[in-house]
């Protein structure tokens, strides 16, 4: 019975795909903003093909993956049999993965420190081209965690445009086990300080909070791929 249980509760990739843009179109909708202008990222992290598969058949475009070498393995032939799909890096990024990361990527959401910008200028001088980027921003203040200080801000935003690399926006992760919202706010506001229009935020647990907030990518990986 237990057995007859779970699989009838069971829901396909496509529905769930369903269920998290009905949530962002709800909640842009209370919001007074045009859903079209929201990214959903698919975080396909520890996903096999066979996993993304279903996401792509259905319409999925933006997935996203932390690490370079994965990412590498596993899009490779994906991307080749899909041109339109956009890749997105938005795990920590060693300067010295900063060529692989500029073929790879179409955008990367953890620019963080000064020495990566550098690598990633004179990666994206020699390919001629350069991802979009957003830097991230330590926003609850933690140890250990990916993420510029936010008193960094304005200083590491200015060495992006310096360099002249494309600055879409700002990008952070809320503390576990805090009340999402005050954290998206105050991304928000920084972002807008920079006049930055892009905000990535929001994920499984907190997409349609960061949605209300401002959000222009939220990066949904655990409610697209499990029951
Ligand atoms: C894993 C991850 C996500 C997705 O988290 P879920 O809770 O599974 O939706 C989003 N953003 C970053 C930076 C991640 O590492």
């Amino acid at each position: 019975m237990s057995h007859a249980y779970s699989v009838a509760a069971m829901t396909s990739p496509a529905a769930r795909l369903d269920t998290i843009r009905d949530g962002i179109a709800a909640a842009a909708k209370a919001a007074r903003r045009d859903p079209a202008g929201i990214t959903l990222v698919a975080v396909s992290k520890g996903r096999s093909v066979a996993e993304i598969e279903p996401l792509i058949a259905s319409g999925q475009r933006d997935f996203g993956e932390n690490r370079v070498a994965e990412a590498a393995e596993k899009w490779a032939g994906l991307k080749s049999r899909h041109s339109d799909i956009r890749l997105h890096e938005i795990g920590q990024l060693q300067s010295n993965k900063a060529t692989v990361a500029v073929a790879l990527f179409d955008v990367i959401h953890s620019l963080d420190r000064l020495s990566l910008i550098d690598a990633l200028a004179a990666a994206a001088d020699r390919a001629g081209r350069c991802p979009g980027l957003f830097l991230q921003v330590n926003i609850g203040d933690e140890d250990q965690k990916g993420g510029c200080a936010i008193a960094d801000v304005p200083a590491l935003a200015a060495a992006i445009r310096d360099r002249g690399l494309p600055l879409s926006g700002l990008m952070a992760i809320p503390p576990l086990g805090l009340e999402p919202a005050p954290f998206f706010a105050l991304l928000a506001k920084l972002a807008q300080r920079e006049g930055l229009a892009g905000l990535s935020m929001g994920m499984s647990a907190d997409y349609r909070a960061a949605v209300m907030l401002g959000a222009t990518v939220v990066r949904v990986g655990s409610a697209l791929f499990e029951d």
